[in-house]
């Protein structure tokens, strides 16, 4: 048999009313904050993510999906950030707009080892908001997080921050945790010990059992960072507090992309094992700049889709189901032909329905009606034919009635609201 690729997952109809809910869920939220929707090609030019994620970074290094063709590189986009800055420069949105609010739902692809809880190909929802550094700006981008989740009936989540401040900081944040980390080098793994040069705050990533006892007894403070970053951070903080919204400040929270800069945040939940990360983004005040726009501060984050669903799944909540369908259930040639125009007309008048197409049984057809979700079924036998009826059926109420066809489309549309 013919196999998907490895990594890689199909969603079938009996699971797509989940993706379709956190679908619909996040335009909702992301409209309600003023955020547009864009959507950039899922293969970009391998340049993009090696100037904009940082040569250091394992997505770099070792998870770029890579296309040859045409003597040119290109890879399958491990994330969405990049693509849509490139987008916003390369269609002028800068010129158009000083500030602009984006969001986009869609494929990611990371050609790392398949694993639980690491696919391949996965999905991003998130959001990038670009031209302002406003502290107001980190605590509306974090809020919004906050109320997709609750809006999606997720809970039980945690939301950590950090800022890793200006260029300059994070410089000196790497030095201190150089200096920290150095006599304790040879007890690290040895990709951290490869990480300790090339990028020394993938460290505090480290799922090592060693490498973690290491950096939980490492002392971090704020004194990296300038004061002009120390205002922003107490800034972000305080709005976040008017906004309700609740969070613990990480110190060893630092994201490996070396685009991040100044407020950093992690989104977790304790129902997802080792990879608890949900979701999470920070500021990128410079990334604009280095793929050859001007100046630009900008802000943004991205959930796993994927992780949302296990979180949604760890919820003691009952999904749902609605019966929102009429199936048509036809005894004989001459009520198949009535059945088959009753349908049409129900489908005219925006009620979902369906009917038999194998010429079951009376009880294949029931069993039918009821593996589709049905809320009601539509009876047509001898005996409503003569009558010049519909028998009903709620199977939801299990109450029973015959109506004209003419009242059947009333009812029915009274019935399913
Ligand atoms: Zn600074
Ligand atoms: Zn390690």
């Amino acid at each position: 048999m013919l196999k998907r690729v490895l990594g890689t997952k199909d969603i079938l109809p009996g699971e797509i009313n989940v993706w379709q809910e956190i679908e619909h869920y996040s335009s909702q939220v992301f409209s309600l904050y003023g955020y547009q929707e864009i959507r950039t090609p899922l293969i970009e030019d391998i340049s993009l993510f090696n100037r904009s994620l940082g040569d250091s970074t394992e997505i770099v290094q070792k998870q770029m999906f890579e296309i040859s063709r045409d003597k040119e590189t290109y890879v399958l986009r491990p994330e969405a950030t990049a693509a849509i800055v490139r987008a916003y420069l390369e269609n002028s949105l800068d010129k158009k707009e000083d500030f602009i609010k984006l969001y986009y739902i869609g494929a990611m692809f990371r050609a790392e080892r398949p694993q639980k809880g690491r696919l391949r190909e996965f999905h991003h929802i998130g959001c990038e908001a670009i031209g302002s550094l406003s502290p107001y700006l980190d605590a509306e981008v974090i809020s919004l997080a906050d109320r997709l989740l609750q809006d999606l009936g997720i809970s039980g989540y945690e939301i950590k921050i950090n800022s890793l401040g200006c260029v300059e900081d994070k410089k000196k944040l790497a030095d201190i945790l150089r200096k920290e980390l150095k006599e304790k080098l040879h007890s690290l793994c040895p990709d951290c010990q490869e990480r300790f040069q090339r990028n020394v705050f993938r460290i505090l990533d480290c799922k090592n059992e060693s490498c973690r006892k290491i950096v939980e007894g490492l002392k971090l403070s704020d004194k990296y960072l300038c004061a002009s970053c120390l205002e922003h951070f107490k800034n972000v903080r305080e709005n976040l507090g008017r906004l309700n919204v609740h969070y613990k400040v990480s110190p060893f929270l630092v994201r490996g992309l070396d685009y991040y800069t100044r407020t950093v945040f992690e989104i977790s939940h304790p129902g997802l094992g080792s990879q608890d990360a949900i979701g999470a983004g920070g500021r990128y005040d410079n990334l604009i700049k280095q793929l050859g726009g001007s100046d630009t501060p900008a802000i943004g984050f991205a959930f796993g889709v994927e992780r949302l669903i296990l979180a949604q799944a760890a919820q003691p909540k009952e999904l749902k189901t609605e019966r929102k369908a009429v199936y048509i259930i036809t005894l004989g040639d001459v009520a198949a032909k009535e059945g088959f125009i009753l349908l049409n007309s129900l489908r005219s008048a925006g009620i979902a329905a369906d009917m038999d197409f194998q010429a079951k049984s009376l009880k294949g057809q029931m069993r039918r009606a009821d593996s589709l979700f049905s809320r009601f079924v539509a009876i047509i036998g001898e005996d409503e034919l003569k009558k010049g009826v519909v028998g009903l059926k709620d199977l939801l109420s299990g109450e029973q009635k015959e109506l004209k066809q003419d009242e059947l489309i009333n009812y029915l549309k009274k019935g399913l609201n």
